[in-house]
């Protein structure tokens, strides 16, 4: 058990009446998950890395836990594209139950170091979504300054099965800019990487994930066949310009990464929606996770 963990555990234990709504809403989350196995319904999720391989960002995932996530992809899944899940929203294409698809945002240099050797030995294809403004850069990421990929980098990638989407030029909230802007940004990053890779940009990723719908319209009228904001796994009515995706970052566990694979989140997200409409105190989502994290790892 990890330090941070013990130091939640004894926060949660000094009111027990607290530490006993916790841990029935920890069990709660388990349930919904044996619940979403259960129903057999479909498990589409897009996984959404940034970092892999440093250490001074929370965001950043080992590059060994980055792998034994991939294998147990490779075991259980079938990792598709973008194109892929697009042309299943749209009612064009079937998928088995069990499809992921593989996602970086910002660019950072350490994709192409410590992800992208791994994914191209199982063959699986990714999209990483590129800041182009900061491309041979560095680039703050929670407090740590990570070097970004340059084009040479890119154009090797493009080769084994790595797509490219926009992710603006600078990266700002889209809904705290003006409309003209936003229409900037986007479609300075689309042009550059359609520019330089030959290849047509397809996808767009909104920084942090924000949008709005002035912004969403926007995406579509640029020429867009899908755009990424939102967390969860992917329902089969989602608007193609909006699809939800699963942050993989640091603090998630294995056992956790593969909960959040089924529809476990979404239902547990919902449940804490109304707890909170209820109660003002409901402790946050990462307390559930640092204590499941840190029951898996005594297993
Ligand atoms: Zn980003």
């Amino acid at each position: 058990m990890g330090k941070s963990t013990l130091m939640v555990i004894k926060t949660t234990a000094v009111k027990p009446i607290a530490k006993l709504a916790f841990l029935t809403r920890y069990a709660i989350y388990v349930l919904l998950y044996f619940a979403s196995k259960v129903t057999l319904q479909s498990e589409i999720s897009i996984l959404m890395y940034h970092s892999i391989g440093t250490t001074c960002s929370r965001y950043s995932v080992s590059i060994a836990e980055f792998r034994r996530q991939i294998d147990y992809l490779v075991r259980n899944c079938r990792v598709v594209s973008l194109g892929e899940i697009v042309d299943f929203l749209e009612g064009r294409r079937r998928l088995p139950r069990r499809s992921v698809a593989i996602t970086f945002d910002d660019g950072y240099f350490d994709n192409y170091q410590c992800a992208y050797p791994y994914l191209k030995k199982h063959h699986l294809p990714a999209t990483i979504f590129i800041s182009t403004a900061y491309l041979q850069k560095k680039k703050l990421s929670n407090n740590c300054k990570l070097s970004m990929l340059d084009w040479d980098e890119i154009a090797e990638m493009i080769q084994n099965n790595i797509d490219f989407g926009a992710h603006t030029a600078r990266h700002p909230d889209l809904c705290e800019i003006d409309i003209d802007s936003a229409k900037r940004e986007i479609l300075k990053s689309k042009t550059e990487i359609e520019k330089m890779t030959g290849k047509k940009v397809n996808y767009f990723a909104y920084p942090y994930g924000r949008y709005n719908r002035d912004v969403v319209n926007l995406v579509g009228l640029l020429g867009f066949r899908g755009a990424f904001g939102g967390e969860g796994v992917i329902h089969k009515d989602a608007n193609t310009l909006v699809i939800h995706r699963v942050e993989v970052k640091r603090s998630i566990g294995y056992a956790m990464f593969k909960m959040r694979l089924t529809a476990a989140l979404d239902w547990y997200k919902k449940f804490e929606q109304a707890l909170k409409v209820a109660f003002e105190d409901f402790p946050p989502m990462s307390l559930v996770v640092d204590v499941y994290n840190s029951l898996d790892s005594q297993n």
